[in-house]
């Protein structure tokens, strides 16, 4: 089910290690790492190190893949205090943007998992 890395991917370059990346969370098959532009105290990209363009095209293909990059960004956030054990939880969302009106700039699928700071809904 894997798929090649891809030569003009920005995020298959950083897992193969060829662009810096600022790694929080790295297994076999997930790869995370701090956005370039954060929009949050928090804001992690968690990526399978295999090429998928977006969430859906991802989940027809390996969907245990899928859930492994959810439970990584579950990991994530536990790392960054935003998991409390009980009672006061802080929070934090996960968001995956898909095609260009949603304004996804990156066509290796990520979830962006946001937290630190009072977030609204709806997101505009
Ligand atoms: P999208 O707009 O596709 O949902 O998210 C792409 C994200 O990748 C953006 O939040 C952007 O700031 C981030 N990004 C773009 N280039 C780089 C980079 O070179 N390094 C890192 N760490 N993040 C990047
Ligand atoms: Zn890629």
């Amino acid at each position: 089910l894997g798929s090649e890395p891809v030569s003009d991917c920005l995020f298959c370059r950083m897992v193969a290690g060829e662009i810096p990346a600022d790694v929080v969370h790295s297994t076999d098959r997930v790869f995370a790492f701090r956005d370039i532009n954060p929009q949050a105290p928090t804001h992690v990209l968690v990526i399978p190190k295999d090429h998928h363009r977006t969430v859906g095209a991802l989940a027809a293909a390996d969907p245990a893949l899928l859930a492994e990059v959810i439970s990584a960004a579950q990991d994530v956030a536990r790392q960054e205090g935003l998991v409390a054990g009980d009672g006061e939880e802080p929070g934090f969302r996960l968001v995956t943007n898909t095609g260009p009106q949603a304004g996804q700039t990156v066509h290796h699928v990520h979830l962006h998992v946001l937290g630190g700071r009072h977030m609204n809904w709806p997101p505009g």
